[in-house]
C-alpha cells in the first residue's frame, strides 16, 4: 500500500510537470511567433536562427531531366535519382537506396563522413540503368539535403553552424558543406555538380508543393524536428538582397533551438539536457523528437524505480543506461492493445531487463509513454500554431472573404510510424485552430518528400536551365 501510495505521488508529480493545457500552448505559440520575429529580423539573441535558404521559387511541375539527391541528417542518409518528365509526365522514373551512417562516423573526421557518403553515392551512380537519361555532354547534377543548421551563402553553399541530433564532428563547423562533398566526390572520381544545397524541411516543402500547390509549410518530426515555410520577403528585414521576383522567400526556422520559459521543463529535461553532447540547445527538439521522447519516458521509469520501487526492491541496472529505450520502442508499448499488455511486458523484459511484470505496472508504464508523447504531440502542435499565425492563417479572415485552403507537409520517422504522436498533434492543431478555421488546414504525410524535394530544386537551379 506504501508503494502504491509513491507511485501515485510520483505520476501524479510527472502529470503535473509535463502538462500542456491549451491556454499554455496558446502562450507558447505567441512566445514562437515573437521568437520567429526577432530572428527575421538577424536578432543574434533569437533562439529561431530563420535561415534564409536562397529558394525564392517552389517546383512549378515543369522540371525534367535526370537529377540525383543526396539526404544526410539521422541515422540513415539517402541516395536518389529521379527522372522528371515535365508537366505531362511528371515522375518518370524513380529509384533510391538507403545507406546506415556507422556510429563512429557520427563522432570521427569531417573527412572520413564525407568519403563515406561519397563512396556509398559513387557506388549508386555505376547502377544507373537504361531508363534514365542524362543528355550528352552533360554533368549530373545533385541537390544535397543536408538536415543540420546551415548558415547559406547561395542556393549551392553554406557553411555549417553546428552539429546537432548525435553528430559531433571536430572541423566542419564554418566549413562550406558543399565543398566538403565536392571534394570528396572528385576524391571518388565522381563527376558530379551539387547545383542545391537544401535542409530536410525545405526539401519536403519543396516536394510537397510538388504534390500539392497549397503546401505553404514543412515540418520534420523524426530524430530532431525542424520547420520551413513561405514568408513574403518584404517581411524579412534582415535580408539586404534584391527582392525575389516572386516576392517570397523560404525561410528555414531551425525551431528545434526554440526556448521559452513557457515550455513546461521538468527535471527529467533538465537532466537530459545536461548529459547531452549539446547542453542549453535544442531544447524544443528535446521535448518532441524521436531522438528524445524514449530517453525521457526511461528517465521517469528510473524516477518510478528509485523513489517508489515499481520493478521491485532492485533498481534494474538496465534502467539505468542512458538511451536504452528508444523511441520505436517506446510506441510500440504505448500502442499495445492487448488484454494483458504482453507486447509492452516482452519489451520491458527486452529492453529493461525486467520478467514478469504485473498487468499494473505495464498500465502504468504505458500511461509514463502516453505523457511523454503527448507533449510532444501538442508542444508541436503549438509550434505549426504559430506558423499559421505568422502567416495570417490561424483564421477566417475578418472581411468575410475565404481562408485559404493551407497545407503542411509533415515528415520524419516519428510522425509517420508513431500513429498516436500523430493523431494527438492532428486533434491538438484542430483544438487550436477551432472548428471554422481548421476545416481550410490539413496536415499532410509527404512521405520522402524531402529527397525528391531536392531533386526538383536541383533542376531548377540547373546550371543547363
Ligand atoms: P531522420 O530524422 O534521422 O532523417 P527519419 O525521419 O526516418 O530519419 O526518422 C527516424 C526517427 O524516427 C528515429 O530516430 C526514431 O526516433 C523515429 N521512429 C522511427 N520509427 C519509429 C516508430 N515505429 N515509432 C516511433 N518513432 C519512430
Ligand atoms: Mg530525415
Amino acid at each position: 500500500a506504501d508503494r502504491k501510495r509513491r507511485v501515485a505521488a510520483v505520476i501524479e508529480e510527472v502529470e503535473s510537470r509535463l502538462a500542456t493545457p491549451t491556454a499554455l500552448l496558446r502562450s507558447i505559440s505567441d512566445a514562437m511567433v515573437s521568437e520567429m520575429e526577432r530572428g527575421l529580423c538577424g536578432d543574434i539573441h533569437a533562439t529561431l536562427k530563420m535561415l534564409i535558404t536562397y529558394v525564392d521559387n517552389l517546383p512549378t511541375g515543369d522540371e525534367h531531366g535526370l537529377f540525383y539527391a543526396l539526404d544526410l541528417g539521422g541515422t540513415n542518409f539517402r541516395v536518389l535519382r529521379v527522372q522528371l518528365g515535365g508537366r505531362e509526365k511528371r515522375v518518370v522514373k524513380q529509384q533510391y537506396e538507403e545507406v546506415s551512417i556507422p556510429p563512429h562516423l557520427m563522432v570521427g573526421t569531417s573527412m572520413e563522413l564525407f568519403d563515406f557518403i561519397a563512396a556509398a553515392l559513387a557506388k549508386f551512380v555505376d547502377t544507373e540503368g537504361d531508363d534514365f537519361h542524362l543528355p550528352e555532354g552533360r554533368q549530373r547534377e545533385l541537390g544535397f539535403t543536408f538536415s543540420f543548421p546551415v548558415n547559406q551563402t547561395s542556393i549551392s553553399s553554406g557553411t555549417l553552424i553546428k552539429w546537432t541530433k548525435g553528430f559531433s564532428i571536430n572541423g566542419t563547423v564554418g566549413e562550406d558543406v558543399v565543398s566538403e562533398l565536392s571534394n570528396a566526390m572528385e576524391r571518388q572520381g565522381l563527376d558530379m555538380k551539387v547545383t542545391a544545397l537544401v535542409n530536410d524541411t525545405v526539401g519536403t516543402l519543396a516536394g510537397g508543393r510538388y504534390m500539392d500547390n497549397d503546401v505553404v509549410a514543412a515540418v520534420i518530426l523524426g530524430t530532431g524536428t525542424n520547420a520551413a515555410y513561405v514568408e513574403y520577403a518584404n517581411a524579412i528585414p534582415k535580408w539586404n538582397g534584391l527582392l525575389p521576383r516572386s516576392g517570397n522567400m523560404v525561410i528555414n526556422t531551425e525551431w528545434g533551438s526554440f526556448k521559452s520559459d513557457k515550455l513546461p521543463l521538468s527535471e527529467f529535461d533538465k537532466a537530459m539536457d545536461f548529459e547531452s553532447l549539446n547542453p542549453g540547445e535544442q531544447i524544443y527538439e528535446k521535448m518532441i523528437s524521436g531522438m528524445y521522447l524514449g530517453e525521457i519516458v526511461r528517465r521517469i521509469l528510473l524516477k518510478l524505480a528509485h523513489d517508489a520501487s515499481l520493478f521491485g526492491d532492485v533498481v534494474p541496472t538496465k534502467l539505468e543506461q542512458p538511451f536504452v529505450l528508444r523511441t520505436p520502442d517506446m510506441s510500440a508499448m504505448h500502442h499495445d492493445s492487448s488484454h494483458d499488455l504482453k507486447i509492452l511486458g516482452a519489451k520491458l523484459k527486452d529492453v529493461v531487463g525486467v520478467p514478469n511484470t504485473s498487468l499494473e505496472v505495464r498500465y502504468i508504464t504505458r500511461h509514463i509513454c502516453d505523457i511523454v508523447a503527448e507533449r510532444g504531440a501538442r508542444l508541436a502542435a503549438a509550434g505549426i500554431y504559430g506558423i499559421l499565425k505568422k502567416l495570417g492563417r490561424d483564421k477566417v479572415p475578418s472581411d468575410g472573404s475565404k481562408m485559404p485552403r493551407t497545407v503542411i507537409a509533415l515528415d520524419g520517422g516519428l510522425y509517420e510510424h508513431y500513429k498516436k504522436f500523430g493523431s494527438c498533434l492532428e486533434a491538438t492543431l484542430t483544438d487550436l485552430l477551432g472548428e471554422d478555421a481548421s476545416s481550410s488546414v490539413v496536415a499532410k504525410l509527404a512521405n520522402d518528400g524531402s529527397g525528391i524535394g531536392a531533386a526538383l530544386l536541383a533542376a531548377s537551379h540547373s546550371q543547363y536551365a
